[in-house]
Order: structure tokens, then C-alpha cells, then sequence
């Protein structure tokens, strides 16, 4: 067995970006850049008004006051999309409207609430500075200059910005596509009738929904009975269809658990099974050239903790987000927590702040790896080190956030 740190750490060193793809803006999200994007013209493109007002030359409103205001001429209006083509003299102004462009006469623009118009001329009640209320040309970026780096995450702001640019596509990684075996004579899709001793496959319709929540677009699933035939022929097809594998169940020690003798038989390189942790003690890990094979414990509970604290971070890096060690927060415990030593215990529990700001948490009922009701309404890990023996009441404890959805990122 080895620790979790060190099976987090073997994983995360295999699970590296796949190739690069061009796709079009609206199927980037989620994505991650793989060549940095420089602005291919100065953004802004072209000086122009930052308000709603009169374009004026600062020789004409210097030294004027609500008192003493400076009367222009209104020469002109421009609008958001016109050329801006306008001249401009001493003693007149145009009237000019937020994104409208600016013309080479007009060095400033004086915001609509200093002003007041009389007739066709407008009064300026305020001094203004060469620049003022003028977004200038390049000021943001300058043509040829990288705007995003790549290994940026590709947020709804990053298309924003990306569309800005008028690019209608982007170099990003690869998304893997990924293979659930789920292995059991047992096991009937939900929706059926179950026959005495069957029940309903609940990992992989879990799963498929976690991949989801992280942008995964190509989830295949094959179902294997417990034999090693059945078992061989599902890792076949799945090695043979997706960049990574996730099995479920079959991976423990009993006389039906196929999925290891599966991965020698088929030349998977092996390189950790079995976990101290609890649940998912025995999780395997494996490379089949640069395909990931994972190997996760049938019990729903342990397939679900064991998916989000080691497959789920290897999968994001794989989409291109590099993974630290997660940083836990502190939570003071309600109720007491005991155990053997020699595991690290991943406990279900559900944090929230009290009256006062304090952040407490309290362990889920049903702890067992069958129990999936426990995980359903935690929203945290409770971390109960590997040698520790009991966690007192009112003891300040790490936990780490469940994070099946959006903020991965
Ligand atoms: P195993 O890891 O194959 O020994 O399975 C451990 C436990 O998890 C057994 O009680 C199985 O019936 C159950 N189990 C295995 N696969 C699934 C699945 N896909 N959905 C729900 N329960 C499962
Ligand atoms: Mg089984």
C-alpha cells in the first residue's frame, strides 16, 4: 500500500496534456489555450469616446467654472459605428456618444452632466485635459502583442476577448475521451426490473455526470460480467477507443475481481494498487503507452471519493490545468470521530458557518463505502490523518470542499 500523497503524485506526473485542436469559439469553453493569441490590430482600434458628451479642443474650455461656463457651437453628432470623419475648429464642438470614434481635431471630451445645451450650442460648465474621457487607440493592446498566454483557461471572458480580437476560433488541448467499464454480474441499468440479487448500476451514470460537470464531451461505457474474458474484452475495446479508462469494481481481492489480472494479461504497465485510504483502499493505477488506466473500487461511495480526489485532478491536467496540492481549510468538528490507525480517512461530512462565522462541519450519517446517501449530502471531505485515532468534539479539523462542479477551474 502506499500513501495518498504519493498516488496523487505518480498520477499527476503521468497525466500530461494530449495534442492541440483548433475549435470554434462556442465549443472552447472549459478548455485550456495551447498557443498564446497576440492582437492581430491595436485594441482599442481607433481613439473614441468613453461618455456620452461633446467632443471639444481643451484651448476652448480652460478656465471656466459653473459660474463662468464656455458656450461651443455644435458642429456635428456622432454615434457609435459612424467614421467619425468630422472637422472641428476653435469655437465649436460635436456632440458624441460612448464608443463613437474620436476625430484627430477633438483632444478631449466633456462628460453630458457638465454640460448644458442652448439652442444649437452647448455650454461647458468644467475645464477639461488633453485625453480626457478618450479610450485611445492600442491603449489595451498593441498589434502583434500577446494578449493571453497559453495554459490559460478558457473562461466566458477569454471567448469574450478572444471574439474581441475578431478571432472566430483558438488553438486549445485536446479534451480526452474517457471509457467507464463497469464490471458485475449485478448489475442492471437503472430503469429496469431488477431480478433477486441484482441491483442498479449507479457508478457509472455518476460518473458520467461528474465528467460532464469538467467538460469531458466523449464518455463511452462498457459493461463487463465477472469473468476474465468478459473483463478483457471490455479493456480491449475501451484501450483500444479513449486516451484514458476508468474502470469500476473487480479490483479488490476476491475470487471474481478481474480487472488487475486483466491489466497484466494485456500489458498495462502497473504502477501503484492499493491505497492507505478509506474508502478506496484498492484503487489501481496503470499506463498502457500513454493511455491512463484507472482502476477505482466498486462500492459507490468509494468510486465517487476515490474519482474526485485523483482521477478528476488528473483528468483537469490532462485538459491542460496544472493541479497543486489542494490547500484544506480549517472547520471546527461537531461530532467526535474515531477509527483505526494505518488509513487516511476521507470522511463525508457537510461544513457550513454558524451564527457567529465560524466555519463547522459535521460528519454525514452513514459513513459506510456502500452508503451513498452520506456522500449525496456532504459537501466535504473530512481529512483524519492516516494515524490518528479520534477527533474530539469542538477540534479544529481540515476538511476539503467537494468540488464535482464549476469552480475546478
Ligand atoms: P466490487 O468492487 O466489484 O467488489 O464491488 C463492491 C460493491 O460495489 C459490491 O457491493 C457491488 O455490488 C457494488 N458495485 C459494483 N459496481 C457497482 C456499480 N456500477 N453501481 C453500484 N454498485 C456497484
Ligand atoms: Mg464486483
Amino acid at each position: 500500500m502506499i500513501s495518498f500523497e504519493d498516488a496523487r503524485r505518480i498520477i499527476l506526473e503521468q497525466a500530461r496534456p494530449l495534442g492541440k485542436i483548433r475549435r470554434a469559439l462556442d465549443k472552447l469553453l472549459g478548455m485550456v489555450l495551447a498557443e498564446s493569441v497576440t492582437a492581430p490590430f491595436d485594441l482599442p482600434r481607433f481613439d473614441n469616446s468613453a461618455v456620452d458628451g461633446y467632443g471639444v479642443k481643451v484651448s476652448d474650455a480652460q478656465g471656466i467654472s459653473v459660474e463662468n461656463p464656455v458656450e461651443l457651437q455644435l458642429i456635428d453628432t456622432i454615434q457609435a459605428g459612424d467614421s467619425g470623419r468630422v472637422n472641428l475648429t476653435s469655437g465649436q464642438a460635436v456632440r458624441i456618444f460612448t464608443g463613437a470614434p474620436v476625430p484627430a481635431d477633438v483632444d478631449a471630451v466633456v462628460i453630458q452632466e457638465e454640460t448644458q445645451t442652448v439652442g444649437n450650442a452647448v455650454r461647458i460648465f468644467k475645464a477639461v485635459k488633453p485625453g480626457d474621457n478618450i479610450r485611445r487607440r492600442g491603449e489595451e493592446f498593441q498589434k502583434g502583442r500577446e494578449v493571453i498566454s497559453a495554459g490559460m483557461a478558457i473562461t466566458p471572458p477569454v471567448i469574450g476577448l478572444l471574439a474581441n480580437l475578431g478571432y472566430s476560433s483558438a488553438m486549445a488541448y485536446r479534451k480526452p475521451r474517457v471509457a467507464l467499464i463497469s464490471t458485475g454480474n449485478e448489475l442492471v441499468k437503472p430503469g429496469k426490473p431488477l431480478k433477486p440479487g441484482q441491483i442498479y448500476d449507479s457508478n457509472t451514470v455518476a460518473l458520467t455526470a461528474a465528467l460532464k460537470t469538467i467538460g469531458i464531451e466523449s464518455i463511452r461505457v462498457y459493461q463487463a460480467k465477472d469473468t476474465q474474458r468478459a473483463t478483457k474484452s471490455a479493456f480491449e475495446k475501451a484501450l483500444a477507443e479513449n486516451d484514458v479508462v476508468i474502470s469500476l469494481g473487480g479490483i479488490s481481492v476476491g475470487a471474481f475481481d478481474f480487472v488487475k489480472d486483466v491489466a497484466e494479461e494485456l500489458g498495462i504497465e502497473t504502477l501503484f494498487w492499493r491505497i492507505a485510504i478509506k474508502p478506496g483502499k484498492p484503487v489501481y493505477f496503470g499506463k498502457s503507452g500513454k493511455k491512463l488506466v484507472f482502476g477505482l473500487p466498486g462500492n459507490p461511495v468509494s468510486a465517487l471519493v476515490t474519482y474526485h480526489q485523483l482521477v478528476q485532478p488528473a483528468l483537469l491536467q490532462v485538459l491542460g490545468i496544472p493541479q497543486q496540492a489542494s490547500v484544506p481549510q480549517q472547520a471546527i468538528l461537531l461530532e467526535a470521530l474515531r477509527k483505526k490507525p494505518g488509513r487516511r480517512e476521507f470522511v463525508r461530512g457537510f461544513a457550513a458557518y454558524d451564527a457567529a462565522g465560524a466555519l463547522t462541519v459535521k460528519p454525514s450519517v452513514g459513513q459506510d463505502s456502500h452508503m451513498l446517501g452520506g456522500l449525496a449530502k456532504a459537501n466535504c471531505l473530512i481529512d483524519f490523518s492516516l494515524d490518528a485515532e479520534r477527533l474530539n468534539v469542538n477540534e479544529p479539523v481540515s476538511i476539503e470542499w467537494l468540488r464535482w462542479m464549476s469552480d475546478v477551474f
